[in-house]
Formats: structure tokens, sequence, C-alpha cells
């Protein structure tokens, strides 16, 4: 069995054990978010399904995305007006993003346990997660621009 293939036996477990009934639906997606590394929209999950599942609605999608965040199986990251983006749960692990194209990569590095630690301690409040996030151009738009500049 490959990881993302003992990835998604998990993330099916949990929904049943959860009493979630597994529809075709709920297994594409979630197998389209454990194997794309692109923390995609809503939006996105549904035009690349759309042909396997030519009656779903982004509504669908929308739903069963919300079903999966509250079983634990998915994160979903806010970014203001624009889109909410889609994370499959897995280990904790931090985020660079694009400034110019939006793509977010993960990276993983130590949980910065020393830092809640020290919020905690300076503002009185009880810590439950943190999020990281470092801003950047992707390789991808690097090699865009140094091709404009040529
Ligand atoms: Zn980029
Ligand atoms: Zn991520």
């Amino acid at each position: 069995m490959t990881m993302s293939e003992l990835q998604l036996k998990n993330a099916l477990d949990t929904l049943k054990a959860t009493g979630v009934r597994i529809t075709p639906q709920r297994h594409a997606i979630l197998e389209y978010l454990i194997n794309s590394m692109t923390h995609p929209t809503a939006d996105e999950i549904y035009k690349s399904l759309e042909g396997k599942f030519p009656n779903m609605s982004v509504a669908t999608v929308y739903n069963n995305l919300r079903v999966f965040r509250e079983a634990g199986l998915v994160k979903e990251l806010t970014y203001g007006d624009a889109a909410s983006r889609f994370d499959f749960v897995t280990n904790d692990h931090y985020h660079m993003i694009c400034e110019s194209c939006g793509k977010i990569t993960d990276f993983h590095y130590p949980a910065l346990k020393e830092v809640e630690q020290f919020a905690s301690h300076v503002t009185g409040y009880k810590v439950n997660s943190h999020r990281l996030e470092v801003y950047g151009t992707c390789p991808d738009c690097l090699e865009q621009q140094n091709k404009k500049v040529l």
C-alpha cells in the first residue's frame, strides 16, 4: 500500500467511525485532496471532478468539505475575502505562499512550541494552535520573471 492509499484508508475509517456515509463523491474528493499538493479551493475540486460526477454542484463539494472538516480530516485555510483553500490534515506542517500566483507549498519544521509558550506567558492566553505562513515567489514565477528580463 502506498502512503496516499494508506492515508485514504485511514480517512475513510475515521469517517465510518464518526457515522458518516461514504459516497462515491466523498471518496473522490478525499482522494483528490490527498493526492493534490496544491491546497485547492472548492471550485478547483469541483472543476477537476465534474467530468466524473456530472450531477455534482460546487455546493455539494462545499458540504462534503465541511463534513471532512468536522471529522478533523481537512483544514480550511481562509484568506480574507479570497476563496478558502483546503488542506488534507497530515502531521503539522507550515506553508510557503507565492505572492505572484498564490501557490501554497508545504514544508516541515519542528513545531514552534517555544513560541506558543512565550505567547501564552506574555498574554495569559491558553494556546490552542498557531499558524505560520512564509511569503515569497515560487520557482515557477521566478523563472517566468527571469525570462521577461532576458
Ligand atoms: Zn508562483
Ligand atoms: Zn498544507
